[in-house]
């Protein structure tokens, strides 16, 4: 939908126009604006295109022009202008948490302030603190919070990336020229974050390819173009390498450009203990001279002997003496899934009425669906008190009835309290289907309290699953600290599944911490904790990082069918996990 890019558009709007010192009334407008869009539960295009549009509180005559003109054709004159006027990098101030666009507009107009790096050498030389909108406490604040930024931005959040690309190498499919396309690097590997995105495609007219590849609607800017590498960068500012090789040298490079290094260098030294030289080319016998075929990477991996590694293995973890032995186990794919225990509806903080969560649930193929909103005590995302939970009981029933081919459980997503007691009675967890308890508060007890606080809610018989174990939020913040080994083991003696976040801004427990949990016999869970229909998707992520941890199907405990699900979720505690 448009609607996001919409509101993105107003807030970078009402920014541009304060960087340029508007009327602050415009500029209140805009914001405005830009949040009643976002809220929006219909498409703005219709909207628009209806002329309804004019009729939404909050926006008048000027702003609806705008979204009309964008709505058309996916730009904004006024914006461009504005935004060609002003200094990239001055925009980009703007992200630094703690930097509003007042201050920005300060440091800009008045002081020529006009990338990251002037801020950070004006911060340094002690140059912002004699600035009277900054001053000596926020400069030091202002250094730690950019040093942060930038550590975080280098990198971009699978969630981002991935659609990108498939949209990119869907649009050089398209190209006839273009004989073999695939992403390569940290994202076809699965990582939760990726950095720069590599592209690589065979062909033997390289030009042909090139020339299609930079008219694709999200490229933004092309930075280098050549025959055998182009770089652009697409519209929300990844970097994007195309590389084009000649056919019979295309297995050699995907593997190549796919990485690991680390994964590489124990390749290409077990290549040349066999005699044989490998790089980005091909791969050549060293005494006769000879090449070997290169064009797959199936055909590179047999020429030293070994089966072909699944990306999402190529860590140098172990997959290589694993793939020698034969004993890579079989992972688990999307297509294992049989259902999700962890939703969120309208009753929480959820954007869409259970109804439609669960149709969504339908089209996934899902056996079945649990909606588990959150509990009382989580204010800022409207939890259920127990009066709540009981209505809510009786939506689900009666939802129950209508729901077909799918079932569909009553959870909760109930809140861990700081002692490690549960937000609802026993008597009330013990009437819900699927209990997944969370941490959502109260992040910095010491580690000892933490590991506590968690054990004392996985020993509690009512509680199925741990939510999000870790609490971290991808290039925001770091999980909460705690005695991940007394956690697990906890886990495993009473039979709590861990899980698997697939939200791609949580992807939590990681995959090196779910890989250990699934060793010590902890049933995971992988559940996309969707608000909205369409998020039901984040479960790709999910499984990726699971095939990083190495899980079969047995591993996850909603790989089960519902039956048996329903079997599991009845057993008391402590309940035996028996991998299937
Ligand atoms: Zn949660
Ligand atoms: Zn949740």
């Amino acid at each position: 939908m448009l609607n996001k890019a919409a509101a993105k558009l107003l807030e970078g709007f009402a920014d541009a126009l304060e960087i340029r010192g508007a009327n602050a009334f415009r500029v209140r407008a805009f914001r405005n604006a830009a949040r009643q869009v976002d809220a929006l539960t219909s498409d703005l295009s219709d909207l628009v295109n209806s002329g309804e549009i004019k009729n939404i509180k909050g926006i008048g005559k000027g702003i609806a022009g705008v979204l009309q003109e964008f709505v058309a054709n996916q730009r904004v004159e006024e914006y461009d202008t504005m935004r060609a006027e002003i200094p990239a990098g001055v925009f980009e101030m703007l992200k630094v948490p703690g930097l509003g666009p007042k201050t920005v507009a300060t440091l800009y107009n008045e002081h020529g302030i006009t990338s990251l790096d002037a801020l950070e050498t004006a911060g340094r030389s002690g140059q912002l603190a004699d600035i009277k909108a900054v001053g000596p406490k926020r400069q030091e604040k202002l250094l730690r919070e950019l040093g942060r930024f930038r550590e975080r931005t280098a990198r971009h959040l699978i969630g981002e990336a991935l659609p990108l690309a498939e949209l990119l190498v869907e649009h050089l499919r398209a190209e006839p020229q273009v004989m073999e396309v695939e992403y390569a690097g940290s994202l076809r590997r699965g990582q939760e974050t990726i950095g720069d995105l590599d592209i690589l495609a065979s062909s033997v007219n390289p030009d042909a390819v090139m020339e299609h590849f930079i008219t694709a609607d999200v490229v933004d800017d092309v930075i280098g173009f050549g025959s055998t590498k182009t770089t652009v960068l697409i519209n929300n500012g990844i970097q994007v390498d195309l590389l084009v090789v000649e056919p019979p040298e295309y297995g050699a490079a995907l593997m190549y450009f796919t990485g690991s290094k680390d994964h590489n260098i124990e390749i290409r030294s077990r290549a040349q203990a066999r005699g044989l030289s490998l790089n980005e080319h091909g791969i050549l016998d060293e005494e006769t001279g000879t090449r070997h075929p290169a064009a797959t990477e199936q055909e590179i991996y047999a020429a030293i002997g070994l089966p072909w590694i699944e990306p999402t293995l190529r860590e140098n973890r172990g997959e290589i003496e694993a793939a020698d032995a034969h004993t890579i186990p079989q992972l688990i794919v999307r297509d294992d899934i049989k259902g999700e225990l962890h939703g969120h509806s309208l009753w929480s903080d959820g954007a869409a009425p259970i109804a439609d969560m669960l149709e969504a649930a339908k089209s996934q193929n899902l056996e079945y669906f649990s909606i588990t909103d959150h509990s009382g005590s989580l204010g800022v995302a409207n939890g259920l008190d127990p009066e709540r939970l009981a209505e809510q009981t009786k939506e689900i029933s009666a939802g129950r009835t209508t729901s077909g081919s799918i079932t569909l459980l009553h959870g909760s997503e109930v809140e861990i309290l700081t002692d490690g007691n549960l937000d609802f009675s026993d008597e009330i967890l013990a009437s819900l289907d699927v209990v997944v308890a969370s941490i959502h508060s109260s992040f910095n007890q010491s580690v000892e309290q933490m590991t506590t606080r968690m054990i004392t809610a996985i020993e509690h018989p009512h509680v199925d699953i741990i939510g999000h174990p870790t609490g971290r939020i991808l290039g925001r913040r770091d999980g909460y600290e705690f005695d991940v080994e007394a956690v697990m083991n906890a886990a495993a003696a009473t039979g709590t599944a861990l899980e698997i976040n697939a939200s791609p801004e949580r992807l939590d427990l990681n995959d090196v911490m779910a890989r250990r949990a699934a060793e010590l016999g902890v049933p995971i869970s992988i559940n996309s904790d969707a608000h909205h229909p369409d998020s039901l998707g984040f479960m790709h992520y999910g499984i990726l990082t699971a095939q990083r941890a190495w899980l079969r199907p047995a591993d996850v405990l909603n790989t089960l069918p519902v039956e048996e699900l329903l079997d599991w979720l009845r057993q008391p505690k402590p309940r035996r996990w028996i991998p299937h």
